[in-house]
């Protein structure tokens, strides 16, 4: 039997330690215990740093809770009186009584207090996004609409400045992301793309599928275009570059929320810029689900399996697989190892909260789940599996770096169906699909 025990010890100075005895018992002939085999290990200050930070993590708990509830407040307070204050001054524009230089003392009143309303707005919604206080549904969101939606919103826009909008068709795709917000961000960009463009020039929205997993949204404009020294100020709140010395109405905010919602999703925000020439911004974005293929055609002509392939149909022979991981170079070694496998059709979540709604979306055959990830922990996630009736018979993996033999066997007590340490053993990853995965398909090379 394993001899798992930390000790508190006292020393004759008064002074405390932690030391922690693991080791295999060896038994005798009567089964009595005759030595022990293993480690003794000082571990006082690894438990003082894991009490540290638990009393830091409550305290960021209990500061985010303040200022969330400070946030709402704020946003009550200030939009309030914003309210008496455009809608009164609107309500003055019509007076007939006015005189000429009152009217334009109230229309200039009420420009900056639409501008301030915008401020506002802006300021708060990157509050509550810094702070973590947005809720994002990931789920699966078909891109064509979506993109639609946003070009007859901005046509309007572009048709004052006489700016052409085209867009290349992308039938099919769907991406994981919040459908409200990527209109957001899309809707920023594209409005960015007509600001600051020329009278009479051009807006091309572009779609490119980038890796295996990954889809790029890409806005391109005819504009002004931005020095190569000062794009890294884009991204920071309230940085305008000099638009506002032209007049160009804005805030400055816009592209950081852009960044934070879009890296919130689990993507990325980049762009190209050439002065006089045009800027392209894009934003690179999970797609919702790959299908693995190992057919040799498809891997000489991209890696990317395309979403129209009418030969991925037959998906009722494939068996899904998920796997939950926050570590993306973990996802894509995940992808690469069951590209060796027919028939399997892998499904990734980088979030604990993205892997369950998948997992209660899908209800994949096995599931591969790590441990350590920020927020909810692989125990917490295998605990809510294990407490939803359709989802309890569907075998859990765990994926670890806790290789520990302690970690492993509060692995197995906890209800996971096997443990898989890392780095991955391929052999043992193959033996696992075996064992839980009805093998109607043939191992390839
Ligand atoms: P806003 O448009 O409200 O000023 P943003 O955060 O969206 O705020 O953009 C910040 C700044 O970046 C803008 O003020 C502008 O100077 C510059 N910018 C954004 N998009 C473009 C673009 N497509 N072409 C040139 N400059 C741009």
């Amino acid at each position: 039997g394993m001899h798992d025990v930390v000790h508190r010890i006292v020393r004759p100075d008064g002074t405390v330690r932690h030391v922690h005895e693991l080791a295999r018992a060896e038994l005798n002939a009567t089964g009595q215990v005759e030595r022990l085999f293993g480690t003794v290990q000082d571990v006082t200050e690894r438990m003082m740093a894991e009490a540290a930070l638990l009393e830091a993590r409550v305290a960021a708990d209990r500061a985010n809770q303040a200022k969330s509830e400070f946030l709402s407040s704020m946003s009550h307070e200030l939009r309030t009186p914003m309210n008496a204050i455009l809608g009164f001054g609107k309500l003055l524009q019509y007076d007939d009584t006015l005189s000429e230089e009152h009217r334009d003392s109230v229309l200039e009143i009420t420009k900056a207090g639409d501008h301030l309303l915008e401020l506002i707005n802006e300021v708060l919604d990157l509050a509550k996004i810094e702070s973590g206080h947005i809720d994002l549904s990931l789920e699966p969101v078909d891109l064509c609409p979506v993109l639609n939606e946003c070009i007859a919103l901005i046509g309007i826009l572009a048709g004052k400045r006489k700016i052409h909008l085209s867009h290349n068709g992308v039938q099919g795709v769907v991406l994981r992301t919040d459908r409200t917000r990527l209109k957001q961000v899309l809707l920023n960009l594209l409005s960015n793309a007509i600001k600051y463009n020329r009278e009479g020039g051009s807006v091309h929205l572009d779609i490119k599928p980038h890796g295996i997993d990954r889809l790029r949204i890409l806005v391109s404009d005819t504009g002004i275009g931005i020095p190569a020294a000062r794009l890294k100020e884009l991204f920071l709140p309230f940085s305008r570059l000099g638009a506002d010395i032209n007049g160009i109405e804005g805030t400055g905010i816009g592209l950081t929320i852009t960044r934070r919602i879009v890296e919130l999703m689990g993507g990325s925000v980049d762009v190209t810029s050439e002065v006089g020439v045009g800027s392209t911004f894009w934003i690179e974005l999970p797609i919702e689900s790959m299908p693995i293929t190992t057919s040799p055609q498809k891997a000489s002509a991209s890696a990317y399996p395309s979403l129209a392939d009418p030969s991925l149909g037959d998906l009722g022979e494939q068996q899904l697989v998920l796997y939950i991981e926050d570590n993306p170079s973990n996802l894509r070694l995940m992808v690469k190892i069951l590209g060796a496998r027919k028939h399997l059709r892998l499904l990734t979540a980088h979030t604990p909260e993205l892997g369950l709604d998948l997992a209660r979306a899908r209800k994949p055959a096995l599931i591969l789940l790590d441990i350590n990830m920020p927020g909810m922990d692989g125990y917490q996630v295998l605990n809510l599996l294990k407490a939803d009736a359709r989802l309890k018979s569907i075998p859990v993996v765990a994926v670890t770096a806790n290789a520990m033999p302690r970690d492993i066997e509060r692995g197995m007590a906890a209800g996971f169906s096997d443990y898989l340490t890392k780095p991955i053993d391929f052999v043992k990853l193959y033996n696992l699909f075996d064992k839980y995965l009805q093998d109607n398909q043939t191992r390839e090379g």
